[in-house]
């Protein structure tokens, strides 16, 4: 059994939230894990995501970003989710849509190529798309150093797993990111770096109280 094997069977047997979520359920600090619909691996629903936070007790914020808040440049899973959209249809508003609004200077110099109205549409598709396809399980760790050497060691292990390909149907291959659509991940950083080994494993699973699958912060 491959460490992939293993880290999606375990995965998998953890509690899924969707949305809404019961923030309450969350805890304050830890990794997300996100499945996608139709996507599957190891005989079971393939990671195509995993994330934290850097902030101390962000984690909750941090879902919001993604799943709640409708900007863009807050959040980097939102943003390749529009570019999809966008791509999908050769729409050329994919280069506005690119351009990070956060800086003042930013929105000053390019505050005419906005399209306001035409933005919050893609941010309101951008919503109903991930509230409806994606879920996401909780490894709950409230040491930050910890939390991006396990977030780094994870994305590693999936990208370079043979077995953890997108489906043909994968909404990422509309991509404008090579690397989005090369290792079938929500992602673009920390694709080769240091992959888990057995131990790391084992801390993950000590971190879960695997009797019930619920994070042990539930309690
Ligand atoms: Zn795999």
């Amino acid at each position: 059994m491959s460490i992939c094997d293993e880290l999606h069977e375990f995965l998998n047997t953890l509690h899924r939230f969707g949305f809404s979520f019961n923030e309450k359920q969350i805890p304050l600090n830890g990794i997300y894990i996100l499945f996608e619909k139709g996507e599957i691996s190891h005989n079971s629903d393939r990671i195509v995501r995993i994330g934290t936070h850097t902030g101390i007790n962000q984690l909750i914020a941090r879902l919001k970003q993604h799943y709640i808040n409708e900007n863009k440049d807050r959040s980097i899973f939102r943003k390749n989710i529009g570019r999809c959209i966008l791509n999908k249809c050769n729409d050329p508003y994919l280069q506005t849509w690119n351009i990070d609004f956060t800086p003042k200077e930013t929105r000053v110099k390019f505050k005419h190529l906005i399209d306001v109205n035409y933005q919050k549409s893609i941010e309101r598709q951008i919503s109903s798309h991930i509230r409806e396809n994606f879920t996401f399980c909780i490894l709950p760790i409230d040491n930050k150093e910890q939390r991006l050497d396990l977030e780094s060691k994870i994305i590693s292990t999936v990208s370079n797993c043979s077995e953890c390909k997108p489906s043909q149907s994968w909404f990422g291959l509309y991509s404008p990111k090579d690397k989005i659509r090369s290792s079938g991940l929500w992602l673009v950083n920390k694709l080769d770096s240091t992959q888990l080994c057995k131990a790391d494993l084992e801390h993950i699973k000590s971190i879960v109280d695997s009797s019930n699958g619920v994070p042990k912060c539930f309690n």
